[in-house]
């Protein structure tokens, strides 16, 4: 009995199976997809672009040690926030920087697949892939198996003491809390309406000038962004998309004009490049109609032996790239709680993990309801903080210290409330202000 279930083997599922090997004898992880490697259908996000944030980058490493060297010695392409990549955000570019940690570029299943061979080397992990996950068994008020099913016929019983779903925007955690008796969380939505497209490229190493990244946040004046990055493989992946309904087309010369009203006209070097490269065969779309937030930790009384992990609790707008990182946190409060003993799991782990993910959402539900397309009025204080922020994005076109600030934070290293440290309020005071921006420019026009 001494043995957990965890349903999905995306990036959140291997992440928990880690932390869960160490308080369980047996751990299952059980994947409906035949995992081979590379792409595949339960994953369907994994072809765009999927860059690790530097905390990310940190947690996974420090749960499979030595796992972000054998990405980069596989080809994975670690870079400085800063110093190695243009990083564009709120319509402020951000100054060069130095940056003491990295963030790691690579393709999702490249990712994955390391991650679930160092996952699988654990004596005490098994994985069935090939079949899918029923609902967990309950008896008594309590979660004491996992049904799953390979085939309609072909059904099996795995006893249980924790389930775990871990299966992605389509877990289902809040359906079977519904059937047990502790009914369903509360759910917060935010319609982005996001759509995306990508294209890989053979672009030359010195397609952006040394840069390895480039990153173009939407902003209400223009609700487009995009990504460009070196993966493993010395290719390049080209990940555009917009916000409220304003989505890229999908055939390659459309698509490469809509990056074109993306990438900032200062830089002139990029759209020549991607102009230049031989034409991508296909544009893959993808849809995400809305952020959701299922709160567990607010369930009057969890079931014991089910928890859920990753987007099936929190799955934010991908324009911040920050899904797989939030995963890696709340694999961390599940390790954190774990490690305090068994005694009302699920509570505490709903709350730790809802902690850790806070500033997810909060930094991605401030930016989301700036638009003016999205529904929903953000609160008062999403307003202020907003304003703040925007005021932190000017000054960090220019003050080095108010951009590590700010890559901190949107980097996840760091909790926003780092952003009210004195020496960043100077700067944003200092540099902050659109008037004198715009005041200045003026002088220098009328200097010239
Ligand atoms: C277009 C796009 C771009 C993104 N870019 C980034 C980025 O740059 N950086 C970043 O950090 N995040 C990014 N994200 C977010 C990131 O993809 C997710 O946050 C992350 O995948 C969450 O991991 P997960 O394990 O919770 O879910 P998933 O990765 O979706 O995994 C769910 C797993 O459950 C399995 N499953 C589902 N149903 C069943 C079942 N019934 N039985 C068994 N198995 C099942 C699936 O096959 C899958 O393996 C992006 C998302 C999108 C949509």
């Amino acid at each position: 009995m001494d043995h957990a279930v965890v349903f999905g083997a995306g990036l959140a599922g291997l992440l928990s199976a880690r932390v869960l090997a160490d308080g369980f004898t047996r751990v299952t992880v059980v994947e409906r997809d035949r995992l081979t490697g590379g792409p595949r259908r339960g994953v369907p996000q994994g072809r765009h672009a999927h860059a690790l944030l530097p905390r990310g980058r940190q947690i996974i490493d420090e749960l499979f040690p030595g796992v972000v060297a054998e990405l980069v010695a596989a080809g994975a392409v670690p870079y400085r926030p800063l110093e190695q990549a243009r990083m564009v955000l709120g319509g402020q570019r951000m100054c060069r920087a130095e940056t003491p940690e990295r963030g790691l570029a690579l393709t999702r299943p490249f990712l994955e697949d390391h991650v679930r061979r160092r996952l699988l080397a654990l004596p005490n992990v098994t994985l069935l892939d090939g079949w899918d996950a029923v609902a967990p068994v309950v008896r008594d008020g309590a979660v004491t198996a996992a049904r799953i099913a390979r085939a309609p016929h072909d059904h099996r019983v795995l006893d249980a003491a924790l389930v775990v779903d871990a299966m992605g925007r389509a877990g289902r955690a809040a359906t079977w809390l519904a059937e047990a008796g502790p009914g369903r969380p509360p759910v917060e939505e935010v319609e982005v309406n996001v759509g995306y497209g990508t294209c890989s490229l053979e672009l030359p190493d010195d397609a952006l000038g040394g840069d390895l990244l480039l990153l173009v946040g939407a902003t209400p004046a223009n609700p487009r962004g995009m990504a460009l990055f070196r993966v493993e493989g010395e290719r390049w992946i080209l990940s555009a998309g917009g916000m409220c309904g304003d989505h890229p087309p999908t055939d390659p010369a459309g698509f490469l004009d809509f990056v074109a009203t993306v990438v900032p006209a200062a830089m002139t070097d990029v759209m020549p490049a991607l102009r230049a490269a031989p034409p991508p065969g296909r544009i893959l779309p993808a849809r995400f109609p809305k952020a959701v937030r299922r709160r567990y930790d607010r369930l009057r009384a969890p079931l014991p032996g089910l928890i859920a992990a990753g987007d099936s609790t929190c799955s934010v707008d991908p324009l911040y790239g920050q899904g797989m990182s939030a995963a890696a946190l709340q694999a961390v409060a599940l390790r954190d709680t774990l490690a305090r003993g068994r005694h009302d799991l699920e509570r505490r782990y709903f709350r730790a993990a809802r902690r850790a993910t806070e500033p997810v959402w909060q930094l991605a539900l401030t930016a989301d309801l700036a638009f003016p397309g999205v529904p929903g009025a953000p609160p008062l204080l999403s307003r202020l903080a907003g304003r703040y922020v925007a005021r932190v994005q000017r000054a960090a076109t220019r003050d080095p210290s108010c951009a590590l600030a700010f890559a901190r934070v949107v980097g996840l290293m760091n909790p926003p409330s780092a952003l009210m440290r004195p020496a960043v309020m100077r700067a944003a005071a200092r540099h902050g202000s659109p008037t004198v921006r715009k005041d200045r420019n003026r002088r220098r026009l009328t200097d010239s």
